[in-house]
Formats: structure tokens, sequence, C-alpha cells
């Protein structure tokens, strides 16, 4: 079972508790129906949609279901009001002691079905990002750097810009865990991660590598415009330390390698070099930025 981290756990619960509140309402419909019992006042309030706890809920994280499937969240909204809309109709015509109309069955029916079905994949999305994310700094993992690198070396190819293939890895690493401890550490890892974030454009992803290493696809027109882009990581993470025990900080460097992906250049041949420009920078001294040399090959 794979360990997801609480927020997607808290997200998960409430999306199987939304399904089995709304398919709960064939039954509370039925026993309107067959006892004349009310539903409840807020089911026949014009804004039930956002009184049910599920309305709250969505309406407080909708920002989140945007990212996920903007479309989708967009035809959950819709459908959550047409089937309450359809249950209010339904149940104040029964409680007036008059038969429920076929067209509010139906549209409550369809709605029902359609708006399970949305939550259900919104699970399935959710599911299928978060193991694909790292727990401990949200960067996505490795997975999804092939699929990234193709299309940005297409786009680099159609526009004449360049891409790079920079790997980053923190200097002296061991000795905080060592020092600080394994939870320091993580922290340590988790501020650098938001640092690394907070300085690259935001077409720019950033993954988690490995350990403490981290890969970073870098768009740019020139080589002169990467070495800028690189100087500045570089100078921010010097510039930012990590706070760590009672006013106490914790200065890092970083050492990265770069390596400019050949127009027809597969990732691990890029990554290679990239990797070959990092231990370069590690052996030539650390807290610096070194260039690979370009394949030919390619
Ligand atoms: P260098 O400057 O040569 O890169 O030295 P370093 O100490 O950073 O490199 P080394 O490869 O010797 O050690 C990396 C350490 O990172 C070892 C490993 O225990 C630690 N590490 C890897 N992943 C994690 C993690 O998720 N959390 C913590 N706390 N430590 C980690
Ligand atoms: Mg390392
Ligand atoms: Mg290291």
């Amino acid at each position: 079972m794979v360990d997801l981290p609480t927020e997607t756990d808290a997200f998960i619960t409430e999306l199987d508790a939304a399904v089995e509140a709304h398919m709960n309402w064939t039954r509370r419909i039925l026993r309107c129906a067959t006892l004349r019992s009310t539903p409840g006042e807020d089911v026949l309030d014009p804004m039930a949609h956002t009184l049910c706890h599920f309305g709250a809920w969505f309406v407080k994280n909708r920002d989140q279901f945007e990212t996920l499937d903007a479309p989708a969240a967009q035809r959950v909204e819709t459908v959550h009001q047409t089937m309450h809309d359809a249950i209010r109709s339904l149940c104040a015509r029964i409680l007036a002691g008059a038969p429920g109309r076929l067209d509010d069955l139906e549209a409550f029916e369809r709605s029902q079905t359609e708006l399970t079905g949305l939550l259900a994949s919104f699970k399935t999305l959710i599911l299928s990002s978060a193991v694909r994310s790292d727990p401990l700094t949200g960067l996505p993992l490795r997975y999804g750097i092939e699929n990234d690198y193709t299309l940005y070396q297409k786009e680099a190819r159609r526009n004449r810009s360049l891409l790079y293939v920079v790997l980053i890895d923190v200097d002296h690493f061991k000795p905080i865990n060592d020092t600080f401890g394994h939870q320091v550490g993580d922290m340590v890892l988790c501020h650098l991660a938001n640092t690394l974030k907070q300085s690259l454009r935001i077409d720019e992803p950033l993954y988690r590598y490995g350990g403490e290493e981290f890969l970073w696809l870098l768009k740019c027109k020139s080589t002169e415009e990467a070495i800028q882009s690189a100087r500045r990581v570089l100078s921010t993470v010097g510039t930012t330390p990590v706070p760590i025990a009672d006013d106490d900080v914790l200065r890092l460097t970083i050492t990265m390698g770069l390596a400019l992906a050949g127009e027809m250049e597969d990732l691990a041949s890029v990554v290679k070099r990239a990797d070959q420009a990092l231990y370069e920078g590690k052996n030539s001294g650390r807290d610096r930025y070194v260039i690979a040399g370009p394949n030919l090959a390619f």
C-alpha cells in the first residue's frame, strides 16, 4: 500500500464520503415518498447544493479540483446543483401531497450517476498524481521526466531555443544528517526544494531526482542565459539560510551540472553528461556550476 501524504489522505476521505452521501439520496427520497417524512429543512432550501457538507467542502477546495481538471470541476458544480434541485422539487411535491414528476426523478438519477462518476475520476487522478510526487518535498518524482523532456526538446527545436538538463546536488549533506539528525535533514531538503522552486520560472519543472539530488529542465535562448539562471539559483540558495532550532540557521550550498540537450539526444545521454559535469563541480570545490561539453554525436 502506498503511503499517502496526510492532506491527500484527507482529500480522498472527503471524496469517498461525498460519493456515499450522494448515493444515499436514493434511499432518502424513497423514505420521503413512502413515509412522507421531510428529508430536512436544509434539503428544501434553494441553496441546498451549497449547504450540504460536500457542497461547502467543494467550494473551499475548488482550486485544487481546477488544477487537476478544470472542465470536470465545472461539471461537478453544475451536476451537483442539478441533483439537489431535482431532489428539492421531488420532495417538495411529495410533502405537498402531490406525486413527484418523472422529469425530476430522471434528472436526479442522471445527475447522481454523473456526479459519482466524476468524483471517482477525481479520486483516480489524485491517487495517480500522489504516487508520482514526493511526499517530503511535494516535487514530482522522476517518472514524468522522460515525457516532459521530449516535449521541451521538441519545443526548443521548433522555437530555435535551448534546453539544458541540470542536475543539482546538495553539498556536504551527510554531515547535516549526522550532526542534527535525519528529521532536520528532511526539513532542510523541504526548505531547499521550496527555495529552488521559487527561483525557477513557472514553466521550468523541477524534480526530486534522488536522495538529495534534484533535476531541473532549464529553457533558455542562449548559453549566456543558462549561465545567468544557474548563477541566480546558486546565489538564491547561498543567501537563503534554513532556519533550524531556536534562532539557529544553516547555510547550504549546492553544486550543479548543466548539459545542453542535443536536438535528437535521448534523456539518459544528457543526464549522463550533466552527472559528469556535476562530478567535476564537486571535485573542483563545490558551490558552483559546471557546463558539460557538447555531445558531438547528436
Ligand atoms: P557531496 O557534497 O559530495 O554531495 O556530499 P554529501 O554528503 O552531500 O553526499 P553523500 O552522497 O555522501 O550523502 C548524501 C546523504 O543524503 C546520504 C543520505 O543519507 C542523505 N539522504 C538522502 N536522501 C535523504 C532524505 O530523504 N532525507 C534525509 N534526511 N537524508 C537523505
Ligand atoms: Mg548525492
Ligand atoms: Mg550531496
